[in-house]
């Protein structure tokens, strides 16, 4: 396990800053990672999570859960005297997808509702069945959080299956940029990551890792956004089986802001606004 550390980033390194954007999180990284020889209880991480970052204590107990689910960084829970001990165990490898098995109650959850989440059939009403599924593929960099989580009939899941097998070719793509946590982001990198591979990005595509891990009521809007930061991107149609279909290709773009994006570009567009009325008064 010694060894692992080394693959972690040093609190305060650019690359701590490239692997966790959120300020919060990196409270909390920080805090494990100078406990690492005397790790700490879950009340010791609240306790500093809460006097360093005003951090309520779901609020931590979330963010903790986020450092392994969202940024990929294993915090495994140990008895030590018999307490329950937080460590910093290191980073996890990308390639190997997760599997998370779903609770009995979990799954009630997520069936709760009774109709297909696609088509609106009920097994009541129309004698379907419904099976839960990852609206992002586990091998995607999906998870099994309630958000993750929906109810398909057997047909739509078929048809989801077929669909994602089809675009298959891009999951390590959609791996890279999915892990992150803000919506920017996750745009931005799948952007980038089509970029590099010298392909168009398929908006479909990018919808779906826009509404990862919280849902996007206008992901496309998330993505206009990104142009208060300097990106910049083009836009083609193409006409797939009869529907036309857009497809991004990025032309522009500049690093992360440090701290938190969206914040940055509410601060970045108020000070465009405010230039503008003071060039037209
Ligand atoms: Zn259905």
């Amino acid at each position: 396990m010694i060894a692992d550390f080394l693959l972690l980033p040093q609190p305060g390194s650019p690359e701590l800053y490239d692997l966790i954007a959120s300020d919060q999180h990196r409270v909390l990284y920080n805090f494990l990672h100078d406990r690492k020889d005397d790790p700490p209880t879950m009340v010791e991480i609240r306790a500093h999570a809460a006097t360093v970052a005003g951090a309520s204590r779901s609020q931590t107990d979330r963010r903790v859960r986020d450092l392994r689910d969202v940024y990929g960084i294993e915090v495994s829970c140990r008895r030590i005297n018999g307490k329950s001990k937080y460590i910093l165990e290191g980073l996890r490898d990308p390639s190997v997808p997760r599997r998370i098995a779903i609770s009995r109650r979990l799954r009630a959850q997520v069936l709760l509702s009774q109709r297909c989440a696609q088509c609106g059939k009920t097994p009541n009403d129309d004698a379907i069945k419904l099976e839960v599924d990852h609206k992002l593929p586990l091998t995607w960099g999906g998870d099994s959080d309630i958000d993750n989580l929906q109810a398909l009939c057997h047909e739509c899941n078929n048809g989801k299956r077929d669909y994602f097998t089809s675009i298959d070719q891009h999951a390590d793509k959609m791996r890279a940029a999915a892990s992150w946590l803000e919506p920017h982001k996750r745009i931005g990198e799948a952007l980038k990551a089509f970029e590099a591979a010298g392909e168009l990005a398929p908006s479909q595509i990018i919808a779906v890792v826009a509404c990862m891990h919280q849902f996007q009521e206008d992901w496309q809007k998330r993505m206009r956004e990104l142009k208060e930061l300097g990106w910049q991107y083009r836009v083609h149609y193409r006409y797939e089986d009869g529907r036309k279909r857009s497809h991004y290709e990025l032309t522009a773009w500049t690093p992360w802001p440090h701290g938190d994006i969206a914040a940055e570009i509410r601060r970045r567009e108020r000070a465009r606004k405010a230039d503008k009325k003071s060039a037209s008064s």
